[in-house]
This record gives C-alpha cells, structure tokens and sequence, in this order.
C-alpha cells in the first residue's frame, strides 16, 4: 500500500500561513501522495518539535518567523545559499537519513522576477531596501545573475553595513542610510524591510527609481502595499509585489523533497484569484 509523506510549515503566528494550500496545489498537479501541515510552534519549542517530526517520520519542514535562524542552527548540512544566509527555510531527509538546511527565499525571488515577470538582473544597478533576514536570504541569489551593482540601505546603517561585509568576498556591495540614496538611481528596488506590513514606506527620495526601472515588494497583502503604491508614483515599468516569489520560494522546497518542479503560474493564478475574491 502507498503511504502519504507527511510535510509541515512551522512558525509563530502560522495560521495566516498560504504555504499548505500552495504545497497541496502542487502534489495534485504532480500526482504526488502527500500531506502538508501547518503547526505553530514557539522558539522555545522548536528543538523538541522539530525532532519529534523527523523521528515520527515526516520527511520535509518549512520554517517561518520566527524559525529561521534557529533551523540554521539545527541543520547540521547545508547549501552554500543557506550557508551564507545564516537562515534556513526549508529541511529535507536525505537518502542517508541526514537532514540538509536550504534557504530557497533568493532563488524564489530571482525565478518570480526574472521568469515569470521577464526582468534581467544582469548588469542593472540594484538597491535593496533593509538588511534583516529576507535581505540576507536573497543577496546571494542575485549576485549569481552578475548585476552591475548592488546596494543596501537600512534605517539602521551599521546592519547595511555589516551585511555588506559578510558578502564581500562574493562581489562589492554598498552600505548606507536612506539619506545617502539622494542623487542616485537604480534600475530595480526590491523593498526586503518590514514597513510593508503596517503599510508604512521606508523614506524614500524621489529620482531613485531609473526610466523603466521597478519596484519589488517582498511582502504580499491582499490589496496593494506601501511600496507598490510607490512605484506605480514613479511610474515604475513593473511595481510587483512577493506572491510571486512565496510560490517560487515553495517550488524550490517541492523540489527539494520530490526531486521534481511543479509548474508555477497556474498556482501563483489561482491564489492572485483567491486574493482577488
Ligand atoms: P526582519 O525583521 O529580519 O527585518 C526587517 C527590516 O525592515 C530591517 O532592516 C528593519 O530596519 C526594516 N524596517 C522595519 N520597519 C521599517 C520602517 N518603517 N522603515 C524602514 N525600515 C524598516 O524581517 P525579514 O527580513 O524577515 O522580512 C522582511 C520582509 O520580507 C517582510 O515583509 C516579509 O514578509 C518579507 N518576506 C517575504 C517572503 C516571500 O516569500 N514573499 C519571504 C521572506 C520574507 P532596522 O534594521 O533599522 O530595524
């Protein structure tokens, strides 16, 4: 008889988590016999939570806010991705019973923007907004796609900075304060800060966008965020939000555990519907 592989998403808050329906959606495109759960588990519990999930049997995690570090921590083997990262967002049993630590966010993000929305990373001039875990994720994904540069601003300068220093022996990257941004601009903006979720914008100067440059908003809300508004105001080519790049992020850790890739944009249709409704 065929037994179901059993997958979850840990996190605290999780009950807003689209990760099960994204994953369910997959395993019936894909045929596969899975089942995939939500559990919301503090950081205090994870240690235990997460052994006794692999020692029942399940074969994958996610893990979400506010795991992800601690999953790095946890994960013995990793990815150079994750490695860098210092976070990890997707575990899987390997065939020697070994527990790998991936940080699939970046190469999400790069998939959604490069092809499902057709924006070429190579040699623009980048800026990410904020240097906490999600810009950390994604710095080495990009760099990958040979920009012409790359900066990152953050309220908190010293973060930009040091996260900077981290990738330094990947490529050259700029550190500083919103104030410092004044007189340049920047073919793409991803905003990585968290500002989008109590709908405030980091305080950006006019000018920062380039002539057919965009917007990218790692955070999602059901109706257009701070940052999105903002691009649609500087007439941004493409002001995009992250539901893209949760789906993207999602088919990478499928991949991971099924060894095969769903196909993404029905998916990432039926929840823009499902959004819309
Ligand atoms: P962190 O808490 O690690 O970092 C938050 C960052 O936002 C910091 O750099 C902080 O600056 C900055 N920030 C917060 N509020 C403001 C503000 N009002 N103005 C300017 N800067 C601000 O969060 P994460 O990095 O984990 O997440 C960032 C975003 O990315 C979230 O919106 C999250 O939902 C999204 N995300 C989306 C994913 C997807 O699949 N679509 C995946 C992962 C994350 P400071 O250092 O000065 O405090």
């Amino acid at each position: 008889m065929s037994q179901i592989d059993h997958y979850a998403v840990f996190g605290s808050p999780i009950e807003h988590s689209k990760s099960p329906r994204i994953h369910t959606l997959f395993a019936e495109q894909t045929q596969q016999l899975m089942e995939y759960s939500t559990q919301l588990v503090s950081a205090e519990k994870f240690p235990r939570a997460v052994k006794d999930f692999f020692s029942s049997g399940g074969r994958g995690l996610n893990c979400t806010v506010p795991l992800k570090e601690l999953a790095w921590e946890y994960a013995k083997l990793k990815t150079e991705r994750a490695e860098l990262a210092k976070a990890v967002n997707t575990l899987a049993v390997q065939a020697d019973g070994r527990i790998l630590g991936d940080n699939t966010d970046g190469i999400g993000l790069v998939t959604d923007i490069q092809n499902n929305h057709g924006i070429s990373l190579k040699q623009k001039r980048i800026l990410i907004l904020g240097a906490g875990g999600a810009s950390r994720g994604i710095i080495l994904p990009i760099l990958e796609q040979l920009p012409l540069s790359m900066t990152i601003a953050n309220r908190t300068v010293a973060k930009a900075v040091t996260l900077a220093d981290e990738f330094c022996h990947k490529a050259k990257i700029n550190a500083c304060g919103y104030d410092a941004l004044k007189g340049q601009s920047f073919d793409l903006i991803l905003n990585a800060t968290s500002a989008s979720l109590t709908d405030e914008l980091p305080p950006l100067a006019a000018g920062l966008l380039a002539e057919q440059g965009s917007c990218y908003d790692l955070a999602y809300a059901n109706k257009a965020t701070a940052f999105v508004r903002w691009g649609y105001e500087q007439h941004a080519s493409n002001s995009l939000d992250g539901l893209g790049m949760l789906v993207e992020q999602a088919a990478e850790a499928f991949y991971l555990w099924r060894g095969m890739r769903p196909d993404t944009l029905p998916v990432i249709q039926i929840l823009e519907a499902e959004r819309n409704s």
